[in-house]
């Protein structure tokens, strides 16, 4: 069954082959979508393009979203082409390297800028500039962490963001209500990722991870394609505001332990 047929999606943040928005613009694909992809600039277009061609995708644009004017131009490409669009996903995110490390309150004022300007405030400047050619039934998706919620060392500033973007997540599913438009986020566990790669310590917290989650599996773009596919899909409707979680289980833990571990000490 096809979930997506007749829909138009733009995926914004695909940078290569292990992105989480390519796991979602393949996922889209096989549920019969018709696709844009943007990306952050000129440097990524050669891994972006064969991306691209391998889904006979041919609306691919580069867009800098700390840029209005960027953005702009991005939304009137795509009015050109697609007339109306069914679905956006933000799948971005950006903090400079230092501040993925060490105390958060080393964090920088320029620092904290850049992470809420890039990984949040662009989710909302998106929303704002493709609103005029959302068809009602429509969705829009941004990509999150649990880090929102819980301390997880090193995340820092990054975690304060997506405790905003999970905010601006409700507080735009309320705007888009009366245009019939819902807007969620998929909280992630974690995956290997260039964004992932920045923050200090991921290696040794992905090792642990699925030993420690109850379904004891890793994340992988597939897993969070799937369920983008579902919440921009009309088996959805009624569904908006929300952050739903792909973690295998691992939020729902008060005590995070490896289960090995808990059973040899038994
Ligand atoms: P990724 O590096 O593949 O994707 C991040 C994207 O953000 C890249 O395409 C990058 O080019 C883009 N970007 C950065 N600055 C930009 C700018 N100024 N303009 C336009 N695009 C810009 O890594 P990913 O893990 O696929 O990240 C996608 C989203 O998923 C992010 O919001 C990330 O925080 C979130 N997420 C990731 C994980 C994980 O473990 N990988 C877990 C939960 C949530």
């Amino acid at each position: 069954m096809q979930l997506l047929a007749g829909k138009t999606a733009l995926i914004f943040g695909v940078a290569n082959k292990r992105s989480i928005a390519w796991g979602i613009a393949q996922a889209f694909h096989q549920h019969g979508a018709r696709l844009g992809l943007s990306y952050a600039g000129p440097a990524l277009e050669r891994r972006v393009r064969p991306l691209a061609e391998s889904l006979g995708v041919s609306f691919v644009e580069p867009c800098d979203v700390g840029s209005d004017e960027e953005i702009a131009r991005v939304a009137e490409k795509a009015r050109s082409a697609f007339g109306e669009i069914d679905i956006l996903v933000h799948s971005i995110g950006f903090a400079l390297r230092e501040e993925l490390q060490g105390p958060y309150y080393n964090t920088s004022r320029e620092g904290f800028h850049v992470a809420m300007d890039i990984s949040v405030y662009s989710f909302v400047a998106l929303a704002r500039a493709f609103q005029p050619m959302l068809r009602p039934g429509g969705a829009l998706l941004t990509l999150t962490y649990y880090g929102s919620e819980k301390v997880a060392p090193n995340y820092n500033v990054m975690g304060v963001a997506k405790a905003a973007l999970e905010a601006s997540t409700r507080y735009l599913a309320y705007d888009f209500g009366p245009h019939n438009v819902r807007v969620n986020a998929i909280s992630a566990g974690p995956i290997r990722t260039l964004a992932a790669a920045g923050v200090t310590g991921f290696k040794d917290m992905y090792r642990q991870f699925a030993e420690t989650a109850p379904l004891g599996q890793e994340i992988t773009i597939e897993d969070v394609g799937n369920t983008a596919v579902y919440l921009c899909s009309d088996l959805a409707a009624k569904t908006t505001g929300e952050v739903v979680f792909v973690d295998a289980g691992y939020n729902i833990l008060g005590v995070p332990v490896k289960r090995r571990e808990m059973e040899e000490n038994d």
